[in-house]
């Protein structure tokens, strides 16, 4: 098999702060001989576990690479026993973008696991993730939010595991330790190809986080993420002291009815808001035809009780896209 084309110059197991890049060769019209230069930050401190925090799996999700490039410059290794690999742009191309997908390739990082060496720009780094950064890991924050497309209740998540439920618990134990104002046991739609697979695939402890959305971040989704991450690390051992624990609202993923698919085009109403408690059968929101006045709206109501923990972002919906999540409250 061809070796990955990504070089980088940080020595993995020297102790104090190192930045660098990842530099992935990528020869085009405007740099003949040019490179993708991905941001990266290892710190480390004497012998313990290693943390993997990452953020920009998509380009326009902002919590992550604010609070991973704020932890870049302030975490000291005196504070840790361990290591520290941060990749606050993951996928930078997307990043540099505004954009979920890669303006490149147009590749879904998140949907590239485990990669591929001799692939597309994206595959490429989704195989340098999955061959050299993962096996040195214990344990993985990838920072999620809901993009431009979505917006979510700020929660941490872990998977349900059914065929490994002791790494289900170590995974849930970190989330909980992660300690976002919800805590989510989640369901995938389609996981397959995800970094969240890749890495429980390999036994790994891995968290990740839907912190709010709308293509932008707020003060307090990104001090969710701050505080978020060094509660990880606490749970770990990486930092000393007790996870700073307040409360946070259960909510588990049970079904496919969590999803609310809009099967219309046309302008949202949402008639319930993201938090509020909804019964089966409740009116959700209301799709209105943009092409004529006089015709009444579709109205999408829930398929099951629970809360509007996701809802569609922006002002128009097209057929296929999720219009609502209703997560069912588990305490
Ligand atoms: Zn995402």
């Amino acid at each position: 098999m061809a070796a990955n084309p990504i070089s980088c110059a940080i020595d993995f197991d020297r102790d104090g702060v190192q930045h660098g890049h990842l530099k992935l060769p990528h020869s085009r019209d405007d740099s003949a001989w040019g490179a993708i230069l991905i941001p990266i930050t290892v710190i480390k401190n004497g012998t313990g576990p290693t943390a993997l925090l990452t953020g920009g799996n998509h380009g326009d999700e902002y919590e992550g690479p604010i609070a991973l490039l704020d932890m870049a410059l302030n975490l000291q290794p005196s504070e840790l026993s361990g290591r520290v690999i941060l990749l606050p742009m993951m996928n930078y191309p997307a990043v540099r973008g505004g954009r979920r997908t890669s303006p490149i390739d147009g590749g879904n990082l998140n949907r590239l696991f485990p990669g591929k060496p001799d692939g597309m720009i994206t595959e490429k780094i989704a195989d340098y993730v999955t061959s050299v950064l993962l096996p040195q890991a214990d344990v993985i924050v990838d920072l999620h939010s809901g993009g431009k497309t979505l917006e979510f209740l700020p929660y941490a998540a872990s998977h349900r595991l059914p065929h490994n439920r002791d790494l289900e618990a170590k995974c849930t134990a970190a989330m909980q330790a992660f300690n976002a104002p919800y805590s989510m046991i989640m369901l995938e739609l389609d996981a397959v190809g995800m970094f969240d697979t890749e890495a429980e695939n390999r036994s790994k402890v891995f968290v990740t986080t839907e912190l709010g959305g709308g293509g932008s971040a707020t003060p307090g989704t990104v001090a969710i993420a701050k505080r978020g991450l060094r509660n990880v690390l606490r749970h770990v051992g990486i930092l000393s002291g007790e996870v700073e624990l307040q409360a946070s609202t259960q909510l588990d993923m049970p079904d496919e009815r969590c999803f609310v698919t809009s099967e219309h085009s046309g302008m949202l109403e949402f008639m319930a808001a993201l938090g509020d408690s909804v019964a089966e059968g409740d009116l959700i929101a209301r799709v209105y035809d943009i092409d004529r006045s006089g015709w009444r709206p579709v109205e999408y109501t829930a398929n099951r009780d629970g809360v509007v923990a996701g809802r569609h972002f922006p002002g128009l919906v097209k057929s296929g896209d999720t219009l609502a999540v209703i997560a069912v409250p588990a305490n």
